[in-house]
């Protein structure tokens, strides 16, 4: 009997998928990258070239007998999925996890690793000659960006601008507070409340001297901007209908068991999906355990009875630099907002780094 797993994308929910099924079944992973993104990196990988490569990690190390193949799918259907090249890949099972694409640093625009080195390189080199930083974006990757900036140069004018009036909505006041206040301590500026009219006149990541009006009417005068906000989904190469309808946000809808609702045997994880919550790569990746254990349930013969429910409560880490930030954890009392310690410990000191190796066979021993 054929047991082909196709997985059409390796971020954080692909790659668990495919590496949890690569001993049950014939796993074949499609993605453009040459490695898989630790996104959680790359704001750092921005700020610090020399630390940069660690956040990609190549596929070659992932699988011990799958497949990788470096292309884009175009198009699915129920037996299977078309690539740009035209090649067609066959499957009993497909499991969908595009995920999102955030704007330059937070996800790479190059398919390659060196290519995406090389813009960082760049992008570092005219951050170092300005002296004056803007943010446009208060949400998480913004304010990210602005701790990683500040580890780095103790003296760059930092403002960050939201049209937003309070940062972290949904989180706990005491979680909010803590954050203004570290904000303070790093002297990172922050205008909320009010959107430029326009946007800068330089291109994002570049050095040249700006100045933009808000909605409020006052200045803002610049070296370098860079975008952090604006997230889509990749669903384009569902659009034709060939597998399934998407929801207004371009999301694909699917069954508590993580199937895309009409199908046995298609599933998807991660940010593509259509679930109420937060999209994040620890969900995607919590999303990766049900579907591979129901595909494996599957190839045995039994029913998928796995099920995956969003978290009640949100959940953050947030870091500022590698010591500072600020985040809320679940707890058995209701959700817990932690110490700068612990989002360090946790995500600020290594961004995941030591989890990708281990799941990448990198790691030192
Ligand atoms: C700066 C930053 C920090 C973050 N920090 C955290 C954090 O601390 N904790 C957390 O939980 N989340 C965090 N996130 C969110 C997290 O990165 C996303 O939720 C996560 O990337 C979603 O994972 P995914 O598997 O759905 O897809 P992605 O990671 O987006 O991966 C999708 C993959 O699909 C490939 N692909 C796209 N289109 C195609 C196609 N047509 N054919 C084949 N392959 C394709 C892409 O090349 C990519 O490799 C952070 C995000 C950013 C930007």
């Amino acid at each position: 009997m054929s047991r082909t797993v196709a997985v059409i994308g390796g971020g954080y929910g692909g790659s668990s998928v495919a590496k949890a099924l690569d001993t049950e079944a014939e796993v074949v992973l499609i993605d453009p990258r040459d490695a898989f993104v630790n996104a959680a990196g790359s704001l750092r990988a921005l700020a610090r070239p020399d630390w940069a490569g660690n956040a990609f990690f190549p596929f070659d190390t992932l699988l011990a007998r799958g497949e990788v193949i470096r292309e884009r799918a175009v198009s699915a259907d129920p037996r299977g999925v078309t690539l740009a090249s035209g090649r067609r890949v066959d499957a009993d099972y497909l499991v969908l996890a595009t995920g999102s694409s955030y704007a330059y640093p937070a996800k790479p625009e190059a398919d390659s690793t060196a290519e995406a080195l090389d813009a960082l390189r760049l992008s570092h080199k005219e951050l170092d000659a300005s002296a004056r930083v803007l943010i446009l974006g208060a949400g998480p990757v913004g304010l990210e960006l602005a701790g990683e900036i500040r580890e780095v140069w103790p003296d760059k004018e930092i403002t960050v601008v939201d049209p937003a009036p309070r940062l972290l909505p949904g989180f706990r006041p005491e979680l909010r507070e803590d954050l203004h206040r570290q904000l303070d301590e790093l002297g990172i500026r922050l205008r909320l409340g009010s959107a430029p009219i326009a946007p800068p006149a330089t291109p994002p990541g570049r050095s040249g001297t700006f100045t933009l009006t808000t909605g409020d009417g006052s200045e803002l005068t610049a070296d370098i901007w860079f975008r952090a906000h604006g997230v889509s989904v990749n669903s384009g190469f569902l659009a034709d209908g060939g597998l399934t309808g998407l929801t207004a946000r371009g999301q694909v809808p699917v069954t508590e068991t993580l199937q895309v609702r009409g199908h046995e045997h298609v599933y998807a994880v991660g940010d593509l999906t259509d679930l109420d919550e937060a999209k994040m790569a620890g969900y995607a990746m919590q999303h990766a355990e049900v579907v591979a254990r129901n595909i494996a349930a599957q190839l045995r013969g039994e029913r998928p009875t796995a099920v995956y429910r969003p978290a009640a409560e949100p959940m953050i880490l947030l870091p500022l630099g590698t010591r500072g930030g600020v985040g809320q954890l679940p707890s058995p009392d209701g959700p817990d907002v932690v110490t700068s310690d612990t989002v360090s410990a946790y995500k600020g000191t290594d961004l995941f780094t030591g989890r990708f190796a281990e799941l990448f066979g990198t790691a030192r021993s």
